[in-house]
């Protein structure tokens, strides 16, 4: 009888313990199911449909390559699976565990009906696998962090399945084409398509080469300007590659950069550890207040429609925060640094809602992703369950001097391309404002005071 792998955001074959255990039992049916309802306002957004599609071709392609398939079917996951088992007889549905509420919804249905074999996978360790002295998940980065790097080394990395044995004849599958995840008019993807390959072995590739700069990220790391980071984000939210796959191949490193490094991927996990406590956390203040209370609010008569357009079109007159948010268009990726200033922009200067920014992302990154974002919004707004203060504001001008942003802002803000430094961080400031690139929409004191202004009055001061 057949096993199904169930791929979600897992699409690879090594390491991949649901294949790897599906290959041992029997002939194998990988299918994708392509659920839009399920996730909600968290269905995947334009870039990461972009991503997913080419993801589910490179990953066909391989399996083509041993005479395997990859199954599409679009519908609830849980319905589109049970008539899958039903059609195939399958034995068993394997799949690795995913933490966003959907999938744990769907993950509990399905197993309520069908044999369902759930693997850790996609983290370095599975979400509840460290706790506090009493016994509780951790709410704070610090501890959590400091209980994983006790727990080190995560699990063996597994190898790719020897053989896949095919079905005695393959189920009807969808044609991908047919999904339109792809862009047609406009084709906005274009910068996308040039900066990204996508698929396990282009992740593999981009190792290769993090191998040989990973000592350097410690002092790097935040400079736009340079290419110092792995930009393996969207490889690692789509299961291109895993952690644990990453984390072997650099465990001899001994360097600051390495050790820096293994933070930001334990960063990854905590987010899964913040959903798995919180599940509406990217969608919900933390805080009580911050709800209402905090930000310029339209149900109030606030107007904030034209300063969330000229932050989402990089039009601020911020050039920082331009070329920041015209990276994200242009490519489907930000530094980290930046999204800081970005995130910290919308949220401080333009007092609105961390909501709106954190829906913004999703649509636009390539590698959105559900505990990520949300935990990194929150951290930002200073609403979450562990985050920088609200009153701690961050001076986009100086921040863009601090961490060297010129040739950043030259390649994605071409109308300030010709600018020195220091005018080309602040233009309008120098008087050297060019005629095609906007004044500032809210000048950075102004900004600050309203800000606190707004804090003091949530609170009651
Ligand atoms: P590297 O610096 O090379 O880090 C290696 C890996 O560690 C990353 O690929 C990522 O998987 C993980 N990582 C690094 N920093 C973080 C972090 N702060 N939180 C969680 N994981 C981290 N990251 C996402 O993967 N998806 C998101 O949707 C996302 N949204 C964000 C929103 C905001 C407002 C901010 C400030 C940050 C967000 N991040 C998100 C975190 C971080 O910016 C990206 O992971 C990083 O920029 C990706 O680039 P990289 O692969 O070169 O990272």
């Amino acid at each position: 009888k057949p096993h199904i792998v169930w791929l979600r955001r897992d699409l690879r074959l090594a390491d991949q313990p649901a294949f790897f255990a599906a290959a041992q039992a029997g002939p194998v049916i990988p299918v994708y199911v392509l659920d839009d309802e399920a996730a909600g306002s968290h269905s995947y957004g334009g870039a990461s449909r972009w991503w997913l599609h080419h993801s589910l071709e490179s990953l066909g392609n391989t399996l083509g390559r041993r005479n395997a398939r990859i199954i599409l079917r679009r519908g609830d996951a849980v319905e589109e699976l049970t008539k899958l088992a039903e059609e195939t007889g399958a034995e068993a549905i394997h799949a690795i565990r995913h933490y966003e509420p959907w999938w744990r919804k769907a993950q509990g249905k399905l197993s309520d009906k069908l044999d369902l074999q759930l693997y850790d996978g996609n983290y370095l360790f599975p979400a509840g696998h460290v706790t506090t002295g009493s016994g509780n998940p951790y709410k704070i980065y610090t501890p959590f962090s400091k209980a994983i790097r006790e727990q080190m080394p995560p699990r063996d990395e597994l190898p790719e399945p020897e053989t896949l044995s095919s079905p005695g004849s393959w189920p009807d599958s969808d044609d991908l084409a047919d999904w339109n995840l792809l862009p047609t008019k406009p084709d906005w993807a274009g910068g996308m398509r040039d900066f990204w390959t996508v698929g396990e072995r282009a992740a593999h590739e981009r190792l290769d080469w993090w191998l040989d700069h990973v000592d350097d990220y410690d002092d790097a790391r935040n400079l736009p300007s340079k290419d110092k980071t792995s930009q393996m984000s969207p490889h690692l939210h789509f299961g291109e590659i895993s952690p644990v796959q990453i984390w072997h191949r650099f465990k001899d490193k001994r360097s600051a950069g390495w050790k820096t490094f293994e933070k930001e991927l334990i960063w990854r996990d905590y987010a899964q550890n913040v959903i798995c406590q919180f599940p509406a956390y990217p969608k919900e203040s933390y805080r009580d207040g911050y709800g209402e209370g905090l930000w310029r609010n339209p149900n109030r008569g606030h107007l904030i429609q034209d300063d969330l357009n000229a932050w989402q079109q990089g039009q601020t007159g911020y050039p920082i925060v331009d070329a920041g948010m015209r990276q994200l268009w242009q490519t489907g990726w930000m530094h980290n640094r930046v999204r800081m200033i970005c995130a910290s922009f919308l949220v401080k200067h333009l007092l609105i809602d961390w909501t709106h920014g954190e829906q913004w992302f999703w649509d636009t990154l390539v590698d959105a992703d559900y505990g990520s974002n949300g935990v990194n919004w929150q951290w930002v707004a200073g609403t979450g369950v562990d985050s920088n203060m609200f009153v701690r504001i961050m001076a986009p001008l100086s921040q863009s001097e601090k961490f060297d942003a010129a040739a950043y802002i030259r390649e994605y803000v071409p109308e300030l391309a010709d600018l020195d430094e220091p005018y080309i961080h602040d233009p309008e400031e120098h008087g050297c404002l060019p005629a095609d690139y906007p004044a500032k929409i809210i000048g950075h004191r102004e900004a600050r005071e309203r800000a606190l202004a707004a804090y003091r009055e949530m609170k009651g001061d």
